[in-house]
């Protein structure tokens, strides 16, 4: 049993250091028991798997991670946590804090020394107010890592799952779906957390793929028509990229026409492929 999913125990840790929540650092622990071992079952550490952590809180998550992974590195920003850490994770011998900013760290570095070669995931409860920036520096960075395990708000693991091509779509879909295959792994209630935020969260595990989705004349043009489609959503595609971009837009109209692209299409009917066909036409 882990102690820390007891609100009387956290809350008595937290107390005894002198700790308050951050409401700018996202402090939402998890005081739900079940959420902590299927989030470390289901993201893929072992016995010859590591797994980073971000933003390990009191350490309820850490705790099961440390139970089935043979080693775990934990980066938390806020230094008031690394005593109550120590204390927390007393009991296991397999468990490195690093007391930095995940978005200024070096990872690609830690993950090479940490776990020498090995394999490694990443699984984490994320501070709601850098997502997005997290996700995508591990995803751009081509990091070794199999996968990422990450509990987000529920509208953001919608968007981010979102097939593109599908309504809820946006870049960040179409970011996501370049670099791995993401799933929605399960739901869980604001009620699982102390304090409770306003909204729901879920878990979901994006799996990175050796190869991206699809095959483009130039990443940076890619990503370019991406951000440029979704800047105005209420836009039609043409008239986004033609802002966005800022070029005429008959310029646009003959590049989308020679794609074969309806020029009343919105950004979010346009599947992976069809992007690719879009950049690489751009680069003509
Ligand atoms: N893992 C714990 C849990 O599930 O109970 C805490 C999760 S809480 C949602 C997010 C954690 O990320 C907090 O401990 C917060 O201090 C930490 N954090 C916020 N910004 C961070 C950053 N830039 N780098 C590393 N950790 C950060």
């Amino acid at each position: 049993m882990n102690r820390l999913t007891d609100i009387s125990y956290v809350k008595s840790v937290l107390s005894k250091h002198g700790f308050t929540f951050s409401k700018a650092l996202g402090q939402n622990f998890l005081i739900n028991p079940n959420v902590c071992p299927k989030m470390a079952e289901e993201c893929g550490c072992g016995a010859d798997v590591g797994v980073i952590e971000i933003g390990p809180g009191a350490g309820v998550l850490t705790n099961a991670l440390a139970d089935v992974a043979y080693k775990v590195v934990a980066i938390e920003l806020d230094k008031r946590l690394i005593s109550v850490l120590e204390e927390t994770l007393s009991e296991h011998n397999n468990v490195k804090i690093i007391n930095g900013d995940v978005m200024k760290l070096d990872i690609g570095k830690i993950i090479r020394e940490e776990f020498e070669g090995g394999e490694a995931v990443v699984c984490a409860n994320l501070p709601y107010y850098i997502t997005s920036p997290v996700i995508m520096k591990f995803l751009e960075e081509r990091l070794p890592i199999n996968s990422l395990t990450v509990m987000v708000q529920k509208e953001a693991a919608d968007r981010i799952c979102a097939v593109p091509g599908t309504r809820e779509s946006g870049a960040i879909s179409a970011a996501v779906n370049y670099y791995s295959k993401p799933e929605i792994l399960f739901r869980v209630s604001k009620g699982s957390f102390l304090p409770a935020p306003k909204v729901d969260s879920a878990v979901i595990k994006l799996n990175i793929l050796k190869e991206p989705s699809v095959g483009v004349g130039d990443e940076k043009m890619f990503f370019k028509i991406v951000k440029a489609a979704f800047s105005q959503r209420r836009k039609t595609l043409a008239n986004s990229l033609s802002s966005g971009l800022s070029i005429s837009k008959s310029e646009v109209t003959q590049i989308l026409e020679r794609v074969g692209i309806n020029q009343t299409a919105r950004a979010e009917e346009m599947t992976m492929e069809n992007f690719a066909a879009i950049s690489d036409e751009f680069l003509n």
